[in-house]
């Protein structure tokens, strides 16, 4: 492949802070750079409390505990995101609720999410696709006024906002993920912020396998034990210190990707003017961090045959979610609310270019040359 989808962006640091950490003597949670990321995540975005985990989906699980969801309760969600947004909730058996996107974003609709509240509703997932901002003004005030816990899926949102506030500083709690495929990475790795200071003393706990552990390391306790529900959500610090060197260094890789964004976007307003295909949009109010760039095509048809024509000339793109309420779990633990109309209509016709860091101005122009020819070729 000439082009890949995505290649992991490289910082300055990685290998010095990995050496560090060996030398510390220190390899687990609660090492020093494990507490440097935390600090970094809670002063920049800012949040009040940040557990760095060894993936968005474990702090998700994570955020599942602390909203103490169980069987009986639903959890809304669009059904237009990865697998762990629902799985989490299926795990703890509560309900996955199912409702449409807006079609400008592929982000949940608030009209939806507030249609299929009712007394059992316990927790709202946003899901940031593409990095750009859900309505969180509307999702939140929705929330607050039914008293209903918002758990952000940021994993798509480092380095994003949504009216001048990051993403992942909105919710109650908030997970963001540091896979390799993500804007910022070490591997596997994930991050979960808690907004609400309710949380706070509970987060520490359940964190720690549901010990008190916290409490004995500063000198509160002579000893710990089991005290709640928990599991291990701590990364090691060897992913720790390759995760700090990517943090210090994510407002430059988050600016390249915002160049090549741009030129997609520039070379395909032609195109979309001619009624060939529709560009992603970043709506007003939402500063987006170039996770992605996605076009929909007119059908599932051509969007078939433009992905094999650039496959062809050497260009990795890709399709996205099959939608989740059709997946077989999806099926099996969790319900539709409202029409998937958006939803089962955009998942069939959406493609995303290559998009990372390191992305030559060059290659994106190849690609925008290939997709320009393709619909030369096609009436
Ligand atoms: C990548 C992703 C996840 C899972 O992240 P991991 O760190 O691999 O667990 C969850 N939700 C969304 C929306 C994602 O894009």
């Amino acid at each position: 492949m000439k082009i890949p989808f995505n290649i992991p962006p490289k910082s300055q640091n990685e290998e010095k802070y990995i050496i560090q950490a060996i030398a510390n003597k220190k390899l687990s949670g609660e090492g020093s750079f494990n507490k440097k990321c935390s600090e970094w995540i809670n002063k920049n975005l800012p949040t009040l409390m940040t557990v760095i985990t060894p993936s968005c989906t474990s702090a998700l699980e994570m955020a599942m505990v602390l909203a103490d969801i169980g069987p009986g309760d639903e959890v809304i969600l669009p059904s237009f995101t990865f697998t762990s947004t629902a799985n989490v909730v299926a795990l703890y058996g509560a309900i996955p609720v199912f409702v449409d996107v807006d079609p400008r974003t592929m982000n949940i609709d608030p009209a939806c999410i507030e249609k299929a509240i009712n007394p059992r509703t316990k927790v709202i997932m946003p899901v940031h696709y593409a990095g750009v901002g859900c309505e969180m003004d509307k999702i939140m005030d929705l929330a607050n006024k039914h008293n209903i816990w918002v758990v952000e899926d940021a994993a798509q949102g480092m380095f994003a906002s949504y009216k001048g506030k990051a993403l992942g500083a909105w919710g109650h709690m908030a997970a963001f993920s540091y896979h390799e495929t993500k804007n910022i990475v070490c591997g596997e790795g994930g991050a979960l912020t808690i907004n609400d200071p309710r949380l706070v003393k509970r987060a520490e706990i359940v964190r720690d396998k549901g010990t008190n552990r916290q409490e004995f390391l500063n000198g509160q306790v002579d000893k710990y034990t089991w005290q709640d529900k928990g599991s291990s959500y701590l990364l090691s610090e060897l992913s720790a210190a390759f995760l700090l060197s990517q943090l210090e260094e994510g407002e430059i890789i988050t600016s390249k990707r915002m160049t090549i964004w741009n030129q997609y976007h520039q070379g395909l307003a032609a195109l979309e003017k001619a009624g060939r295909l529709q560009r992603m949009v970043v709506p007003e109010g939402a500063k987006a961090n170039a996770h992605i760039y996605y076009i929909l095509l007119n059908s599932a048809d051509e969007r078939a045959k433009l992905w094999s024509f650039l496959k062809e000339a050497g260009i990795q793109s890709t399709t996205h979610y099959v939608p989740l309420h059709s997946a077989p779990a999806g099926v099996k633990y969790g319900r539709v609310e409202g029409s998937m109309k958006v939803t089962d209509d955009h998942a069939n016709r959406l493609l995303r270019l290559p998009m990372f860091a390191d992305l030559s101005s060059a290659d994106a122009s190849f690609v925008l040359e290939k997709i320009q020819e393709f619909f030369k070729g096609t009436p």
